[in-house]
């Protein structure tokens, strides 16, 4: 079921490639496994899966001991100053930061085991109370103290879009972050790409390929329903 779920959703995202002329490897997919075991990872990687998210910093660690080395984990979810230690040499990219006392702690762990962290600026477009991220206002001004930090080099964007019946709901949201990163990136920041746009999950991500995204995070559409009771 997960190998056929991987494959339509990867027929998914060619079409919205094909139909915004696109090249569909400007796109990443983010199989989001977070809740899953590892041997439905497993039948993912056998539909060609290598590039995996997970939300919690011990979920991710604990699953990157017990599957093959050539996998790429990406951490999308909120995370704590006092768990990036764990991550920062796993983590292939942050998608989730949002204050520069984060991005200082990350700096921090990265210098001290000798790496440079990928990291993205989540950015709370729709303005959500119940969402981390910052305002479209503040992501300039986060970016450009960020860049200051030797160890941590931001590559790009995130945002989670909010929970809508039609999709076509956040393509406004879409055009919005991918503005924002257009706009950053002119002002040439040292040390900043704005490359990478996080955005679409199961129930957007079509519209957000049409709109520019470049990686996009899908849980559900390949791995169904998760149950969080367990
Ligand atoms: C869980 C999660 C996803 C995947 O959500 P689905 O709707 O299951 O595709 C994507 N991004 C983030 C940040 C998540 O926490």
């Amino acid at each position: 079921m997960v190998a056929e779920n991987y494959r339509e959703v990867e027929r998914e995202i060619c079409e919205a490639c094909k139909k915004s002329g696109r090249s569909r490897d400007e796109v990443t997919l983010i199989a989001v496994s977070k809740t899953k075991p590892v041997e439905m990872i497993r039948e993912a990687m056998e539909a060609g899966a290598d590039t995996f998210g997970e939300n919690k910093v011990q979920e991710l660690c604990e699953k990157y001991e017990q599957l093959p080395g050539t996998l790429h984990w990406h951490l999308i979810g909120h995370l704590q100053r006092n768990k990036v230690k764990y991550i920062v040499d796993k983590a292939e990219l942050i998608h989730s930061v949002d204050s520069l006392r984060l991005a200082e702690e990350i700096d921090k762990e990265a210098g001290k085991k000798g790496v440079e962290a990928k990291i993205l600026v989540e950015v709370n477009v729709a303005g959500e109370e119940s969402k981390f991220g910052v305002s479209v206002e503040e992501t300039e001004a986060l970016v450009e103290n960020i860049s200051k930090l030797p160890h941590v080099r931001v590559q790009g964007l995130m945002t989670i879009a909010p929970y809508v019946e039609d999709p076509e709901e956040n393509r406004p949201i879409f055009r919005t972050l991918k503005k924002l990163a257009v706009d950053i990136k002119m002002k040439n920041i040292d040390n900043v790409r704005m490359d990478v746009l996080s955005m679409g999950m199961t129930n957007d991500y079509q519209v957000a390929v049409e709109e520019g995204a470049t990686m996009v995070r899908v849980g559900t559409g390949i791995f169904g329903e998760r149950n969080y009771s367990v």
